[in-house]
């Protein structure tokens, strides 16, 4: 049957101009109403001296003051157990929700209402039919359904799109990949890391996913390895599909970015619904296309709390809409997530980030799995470790791995030295939901 490519093919092949009237319409809205209705952020615009009348073009949003993950733990800390960034009484929610509390971070309470998920799955709807989902296909979703949002939204809008949804729900490794070959789904919905997880089991299971399942489409969400050219790589071959990656926050209940079917290398920002500025990390001004900055979001679908100029930390690289070939006029981030400001280590003087680090690691074919470890030897010297386990069959690489990976990373970071260590296959740690591969053993608060 044939569907029209856009979910929305009005608002996604909006001209800019008309797009950015649109923003910023939105915008002036949203602050009136959140001045208004949340004392949140009637405390924040007044401390500021900001007042919505002020927005008289869409570059007024540098007056509106930035909301932080900080002010709004306070908040939390303050006036248990939601603090007072709701906008309306919470006993109108129908939901709640946790932030995955990546980074030992303590997560932060989310309610949302009808609106927010009606609204939840329309942006899910964008994402997953611009990259080809359709009443035709079946999703499995290879995901927990706690109290972690993950692809909640993502299985409301396979129902809105009249796909067939299969939920994973709480059941092993081997129990879902005996599911996804016996139902003969097209689709499976999975973080980047248990998408090679499932695969790796399978192949344990004499199942090779390739050619024994239908799935021809990997949803991938949850960690920016999505966008890593050699994890897709890797796992387009697994899976003999095409790998699209999403992004999202709890924070925002839903996803702000996806790729299309014409896999530009980027994910485009559902512009209609958010105004993603992308600002210098330590000056907050903002940068151009094709620089790296921080992700600071402005959702203007969010019913329950007002999300306004909020700092993600995490790291992007904006690119016109141009850059994609499929029509639509929205802007790219470049190689999607990159990773979060917070990641950065210094290293012997030397600025690391686990992602790039990642990205060249994932390079070598023959590598399962890896921790990248930081440590501190004789309490003065810091130290990485990339601990890594060979593929089985694939031992031989060994030793010309270690010295190529080894000088790999060193060229990409200034000469530093990285210590490349073999650890026995199966004992370094698997991920479901979101991988820890990092960990820092130094003695915190050392300066
Ligand atoms: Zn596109």
């Amino acid at each position: 049957m044939a569907y029209p490519d856009f979910w929305n093919p009005k608002h996604e092949t909006l001209p800019r101009e008309e797009l950015q009237q649109l923003q910023f319409l939105k915008l002036r809205r949203l602050c009136e109403w959140a001045y208004a209705t949340t004392p949140f952020h009637k405390r924040k615009f007044d401390e500021a001296g900001f007042h919505p009348e002020q927005l008289k073009t869409l570059d007024d949003i540098r007056r509106i003051p930035f909301m932080t993950r900080e002010d709004w733990m306070a908040s939390l800390q303050e006036k248990p157990l939601f603090g007072d960034t709701l906008a309306t009484d919470p006993v109108n929610a129908i939901r709640y929700h946790l932030t995955s509390g990546t980074s030992g971070r303590t997560p932060i309470r989310v309610l949302d209402g009808t609106k927010d998920w009606d609204w939840i799955s329309e942006m899910w709807c964008y994402g997953l039919w611009g990259f080809g989902i359709r009443p035709e296909d079946s999703v499995y979703f290879a995901f927990g359904y706690g109290s972690f949002i993950g692809f909640w939204g993502a299985h409301y809008a396979c129902e809105k799109i009249g796909a067939l949804v299969v939920p994973g729900g709480a059941q092993t490794t081997e129990a879902r990949i005996k599911q996804i070959v016996e139902l003969g789904v097209t689709t499976v919905a999975s973080t980047p890391t248990y998408a090679l997880h499932l695969w790796q089991k399978a192949r344990e299971m004499g199942i090779d996913l390739a050619t024994q399942s239908k799935v021809n489409k990997v949803i991938l969400s949850g960690e920016p390895a999505g966008s890593i050219p050699a994890v897709k790589r890797q796992l387009e071959e697994a899976w003999g599909a095409q790998c699209g990656d999403t992004a999202g926050m709890t924070e925002i209940g839903t996803i702000m970015i996806f790729e299309c079917s014409h896999h530009s290398g980027g994910t485009h920002i559902i512009e209609d619904h958010f105004i993603e500025e992308v600002l210098d990390a330590t000056t907050s001004e903002p940068v151009g296309y094709e620089e790296l900055g921080e992700r600071v979001v402005t959702s203007f679908g969010r019913g329950f709390i007002p999300l306004i100029r909020y700092r993600t930390r995490d790291m992007v690289m904006k690119v016109p809409a141009s850059t994609c070939s499929c029509g639509r006029t929205w802007d790219l981030y470049s190689g999607g997530i990159r990773g979060r400001w917070d990641d950065m280590k210094l290293i012997r003087g030397t600025n690391v980030y686990p992602s790039a680090v990642e990205a060249i690691i994932r390079e070598y074919a023959a590598i399962d799995e890896f921790q990248i470890y930081f440590w501190r030897k004789d309490n003065i010297q810091d130290e990485i470790d990339i601990k890594l386990e060979i593929k089985p069959g694939l031992e031989n690489s060994w030793s010309d791995l270690q010295i190529k990976l080894a000088k790999d990373l060193a060229q990409a970071h200034e000469g530093l030295r990285f210590n490349v260590v073999r650890m026995d296959h199966g004992s370094l740690p698997r991920f479901e939901l979101k991988a820890r591969r990092l960990v820092d053993a130094r003695p915190i608060a050392q300066y």
